[in-house]
């Protein structure tokens, strides 16, 4: 698919503070000689590696606006909410993530149980070696799976592990979505919904999560991501004008292996939505 070379805006991307392959200073460094002019460094769950990525911006002559992408529940689904241009130093929201970080902690010891019913044994030691101090995610236990021949590529261990029904899965109730919205609003930040075709929901239980999300103070949805169809722009943007949401674009950059997906590589976003950068300050 014919896309332009940059988009100045890459708002969604991970770092090895989370389940990302490149240090902080390295994304900003990638974004930067792709084009990306003002990046949003949004780790799962933490906002370990913004400080580093923020010295590394300075030198790299770019703008980094802090985030994180919250792990939210809501009637049993999972979703991810970006917290966008939120006050790192925030109590409220580093309290909030901080009982995510206990959460992924307890999560990952049941994953690796579930795993050892199954004859894999000695998870738990490999994703926390991969994971070092960044949070461990399920993407971590995949490239477990994948080094142990369990599965030819990351993607394809979802076939068969770590998903509802199958070894390895664990139910998680994680933060509730109004409180996800304080957390972002106390740290003076905006809401954004994170790549909403990607939920496996129907059309309709879409359109009740977006009607909750807004009326919970919801900002925004991600209308452009890293591997977006235009039609499925066309079907974001189109819920962004219907609930009145700005529009964002983010990658979700991970790592340089998966070369359909990279910094800044983004359609532009489509007439007639406001984007969220309208709301930024530009320093
Ligand atoms: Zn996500
Ligand atoms: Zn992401």
């Amino acid at each position: 698919m014919d896309r332009p070379l940059s988009h100045p805006y890459d708002l969604h991307c991970h770092s090895t503070a989370s389940d990302g392959s490149l240090s902080p200073c390295e994304l900003v460094r990638r974004a930067a000689s792709n084009g990306v002019r003002y990046l949003a460094l949004t780790d799962h769950d933490t906002m370990a590696g913004i400080e580093a990525a923020s010295r590394a911006a300075v030198h790299a002559g770019i703008r980094l606006i802090p985030g994180v992408e919250i792990s939210v529940s809501w009637n049993k689904k999972c979703f991810h909410i970006i917290g966008l241009d939120v006050d790192p130093h925030n109590h409220t929201l580093l309290t909030g993530l901080a009982d995510l970080q206990r959460l992924r902690m307890e999560r990952a010891e049941c994953i690796a149980n579930s795993l050892e019913k199954h004859n894999i044994h000695g998870a738990l030691e490999a994703v926390r070696e991969m994971a070092g101090d960044g949070m461990i995610t399920r993407t971590h236990f995949a490239r477990f799976l994948v080094a142990r021949d369990y599965a030819t590529s990351v993607a394809g261990v979802f076939d068969r592990y770590l998903v509802r029904g199958k070894p390895g899965y664990v139910a998680t109730q994680w933060a509730e979505l109004e409180d996800a919205l304080d957390w972002i609003q106390a740290a003076g930040g905006m809401a954004i919904l994170a790549h909403p075709l990607r939920y496996q929901l129907t059309a309709s239980w879409l359109r009740r999560f977006l009607t909750a999300f807004q009326s919970a103070g919801g900002t925004g949805i991600e209308i452009v991501s890293g591997n977006s169809t235009p039609q499925q722009i066309a079907t974001c943007a189109d819920y962004a004008r219907r609930y009145g949401l700005l529009g964002s674009v983010g990658s979700d950059f991970h790592d340089p292996a998966f070369t359909w997906v990279d910094l800044g590589r983004l359609s532009p976003l489509p007439a007639g939505v406001t984007p969220v950068w309208s709301r930024l300050e530009m320093h």
